[in-house]
């Protein structure tokens, strides 16, 4: 069992920096030369912003993508230097606080355009922009058939430096996907137009499903992000087998209790003890981001062994239905992890939710601390 911190708090999320070190490495090597920009995104997909930007400075990457202003204005006061790119559509009030933080934006309008310029003179700063193209997401990004003309346009743009090109595949989840091909080709047809010819840009196209599936499409520079954290797309090539998950949700048996037969646990009571048990408490619930839809459903490991979680989710506990099994107040228990020879998958959890891992890693807020170990 794992010799964790002894936080203050009874339950904590563990994020292992030594396997994200290790899933960087293996990244590294499998991209090569190319660019390696790592989207921390929503509190780094719940690892924790600061600590995980400044881990993957200390690694060695390029590039960092936010979503939000604020994520760039928090990394860059934790003493982030990297370059980070604000990745979708800016915000116009926003647009001097982006310079004033020394964050690149995407640009995909002239309107923003234009007010990016305006701000830079005004401030007296060169703002770094990428250009972002919409090859098919239908999200954000101007359309390939106005790239080239808005390129021209920000090319003369004073004090406006453009120094990157890039498009969001919306499908490169599986090996050979026919329209994550066509968007390259759209990427790459674009890439052509004479206006480009000469200029020293950043292409970037792949999130972590195009960098593992469509190595063609590295070009300068790759942005993965699940699968830094160690979650492969599925069908991954084998140099990209090595990864492994840096996160763990973890707590400890707060309390305990022999339930007779016939007894209701927890909130409406969803479950009725069905012989003589062991329930044991846990502080972890559902004001923690630990979803309530997993009542009844969802395993936790104690001990090294599966048990199941039972009666309601609870605000901020949980009940587990331990049998006979010898289990100890102050006892390990692990959500989300492994614990010996024992796991509980991520995608096991979020199956059970109906969703995807990326939305289980968001949903855990501030209250749970996290420890980063290794
Ligand atoms: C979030 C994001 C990524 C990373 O996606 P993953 O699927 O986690 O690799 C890459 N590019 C853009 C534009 C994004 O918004």
């Amino acid at each position: 069992m794992s010799e964790a911190p002894q936080p203050a708090h009874p339950s904590w999320i563990e994020v292992d920096l030594g396997q994200f070190r290790r899933n960087v490495g293996l990244i590294r090597s499998f991209i090569g030369p190319t660019r390696f920009c790592l989207p921390v995104k929503a509190n780094a997909y719940g690892h924790g912003l600061r600590a995980m930007g400044l881990a993957a400075e200390a690694a060695g990457l390029d590039y960092l993508g936010v979503a939000h202003l604020q994520e760039g204005v928090q990394l860059r006061e934790a003493g982030v230097t990297l370059p980070i790119l604000v990745l979708g559509a800016i915000h116009a009030d926003q647009i001097p606080d982006f310079i004033r933080y020394d964050l690149e934006v995407s640009v995909s309008s002239r309107f923003k355009a234009d007010l990016v310029a305006s701000a830079c003179e005004r401030l007296g700063r060169v703002c770094r922009v990428h250009l972002e193209v919409d090859t098919g997401m239908q999200r954000t990004g101007v359309r390939p058939g106005t790239a080239v003309e808005l390129f021209a346009h920000l090319r003369d743009l004073p004090c406006v430096e453009v120094v990157g090109i890039y498009s969001h595949l919306a499908t490169a989840d599986l090996p050979g996907d026919p329209f994550a091909l066509a968007q390259i080709a759209a990427f790459e047809a674009l890439l052509r137009d004479p206006v480009f010819a000469g200029v020293p840009l950043l292409r970037h196209l792949c999130n972590s499903g195009g960098t593992a599936h469509f190595p063609q499409a590295h070009y300068d520079m790759v942005r993965p992000s699940i699968m830094v954290f160690g979650y492969p797309p599925e069908q991954a090539p084998g140099a990209l087998q090595g990864l492994a998950p840096c996160f763990s949700l973890k707590s400890k048996v707060s309390y305990f209790k022999v339930v007779e037969a016939g007894q209701g646990i927890s909130y409406g009571h969803t479950y009725v003890t069905s012989r003589r048990t062991r329930i044991v408490t846990v502080p972890v619930g559902y004001g923690d981001g630990y979803r309530r839809a997993l009542s009844n459903r969802a395993e936790v490991l104690i001990r090294g062994r599966r048990f199941p979680i039972v009666g309601t989710i609870c605000m901020d506990q949980l009940m587990v239905d331990v049998g006979d099994a010898e289990v100890r107040v102050g006892d390990e228990v692990v959500l989300i992890g492994r614990q010996g020879a024992e796991e509980i998958p991520l995608v096991e959890i979020a199956r059970l939710c109906g969703t995807i891992p990326y939305e289980i890693l968001c949903q855990f807020n501030g209250r749970i601390p996290r420890v980063y170990v290794g």
